[in-house]
């Protein structure tokens, strides 16, 4: 079969090649790949700054956004039928199986060996077919076909969300206003997902009022704010200050930044990865001063595991029921597999970058 493969640590060497099939063993599912999402780790798989490949082999298939077709199903399957729609998840637990890991809580893997499918030690879904065990399946209703290959990074928004809710019952709390900064795909989901949770949002990023990115959040019912234009200071000056503040482009300043702006006993999420070691001058006995006086919260959060991924899927459909075609605007360009390389060499107005496996 055809796949998309790197080898892992080496700058630029993405190829198309053809791969053995792989053949479902016992409790294993066989599934053809429809759609593959291309994100941001993705680019840095390519660019050689993180991925591993399996054990013994020299390459690793890239894509772990993924939407499938159950082709065929291994002895001993009984979730799982011919025909199914399935999203797989990405994390696999560490080989030790830590205290979380043993949970089924991979996505909070204490050891750090945990595997990645298509990023850490395991082959991803950017191929003709994959196989996999029933449990690491989600079950897609048709209904959702369309928009299914979103569930990954939505699953990643779920889980971020919901945790600041879960850590928030530590007081009578209720959230006026959130800000999300980024309109990147976590970004702009993040916002969808407060909207759904009717909570007035402000999308907050650097393209203008115009882009395709500005329009989507709109969509959503969230207002959007030009960086470029607007600082976050001002937006809390001229309109007072957000009680949610989820990050998501990755930039520390603006994490400190947000810190700094969140509303007393107010949460902050971070979700974006800052890989470049860039330093900022930060005073930090004002930060914990600040954090400590105003009961403020911040927490990092990373990947997702199964729980998250199936409520990401109620949100998907509430999502889609109360704005149809706003999931679908996320689809900016579509690529088939022969031309991953294309689809990964990011245009201006690209939000999510799509590969039509079949
Ligand atoms: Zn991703
Ligand atoms: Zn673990």
């Amino acid at each position: 079969m055809r796949a998309a493969v790197i080898t892992p640590r080496q700058k630029d060497s993405l190829r198309v090649i053809d791969v053995p099939d792989p053949r479902p063993a016992e409790g294993e599912v066989l599934v053809d790949m429809l759609e593959a999402g291309i994100c941001g780790t993705d680019d840095e798989l390519v660019a050689g700054l993180v991925g591993e490949a399996p054990e013994g082999s020299d390459y690793l298939i890239i894509g772990h956004e993924n939407l499938g077709r159950v082709r065929e199903t291994g002895k001993g399957v009984e979730c799982n039928r011919g025909g199914d729609l399935v999203v797989a998840t990405v994390r696999r637990p560490c080989p030790r199986r830590c205290f979380e890991c043993r949970n089924y809580h991979q996505d909070m893997c204490l050891t750090g060996d945990y595997f990645e499918r298509g990023i850490k030690g395991m082959h991803g879904y950017m191929a003709e077919q994959y196989v996999e065990r029933t449990e690491h399946l989600v079950t897609i209703p048709p209904r959702l076909e369309k928009v299914a290959v979103l569930l990954e990074p939505l699953s990643i928004v779920e889980k971020g969300i919901g945790d600041a809710f879960r850590m928030q019952e530590r007081l009578p709390w209720k959230p006026g206003r959130a800000l999300v900064a980024g309109a990147g795909p976590i970004g702009l989901l993040a916002a969808f997902v407060l909207r759904d949770m009717g909570i007035e949002t402000w999308a907050f990023a650097t393209r203008e009022v115009t882009s395709p990115k500005a329009r989507a959040a709109e969509a959503s019912g969230a207002r959007y704010v030009n960086a470029r234009e607007t600082p976050m200071e001002q937006i809390v000056s001229d309109h007072g200050p957000f009680d949610l503040i989820v990050e998501a482009t990755g930039s520390s300043e603006i994490a400190f930044k947000a810190m700094r702006l969140v509303n007393k006993n107010g949460i902050v999420c971070l979700t974006g990865l800052s890989p470049h070691r860039q330093t900022h001058s930060v005073c930090t006995d004002c930060v914990n001063m600040d954090l400590v006086m105003n009961n403020k919260a911040v927490f990092g959060t990373v990947s997702a595991n199964r729980m998250h991924y199936e409520w990401a899927l109620d949100r998907m459909a509430s999502i889609e029921k109360k704005w149809p075609g706003l999931l679908g605007r996320m689809f900016t360009r579509r690529v088939s597999l022969d031309r991953v390389g294309d689809g990964l060499r990011r245009e201006k107005d690209d939000i999510k970058v799509v590969v039509d496996v079949v």
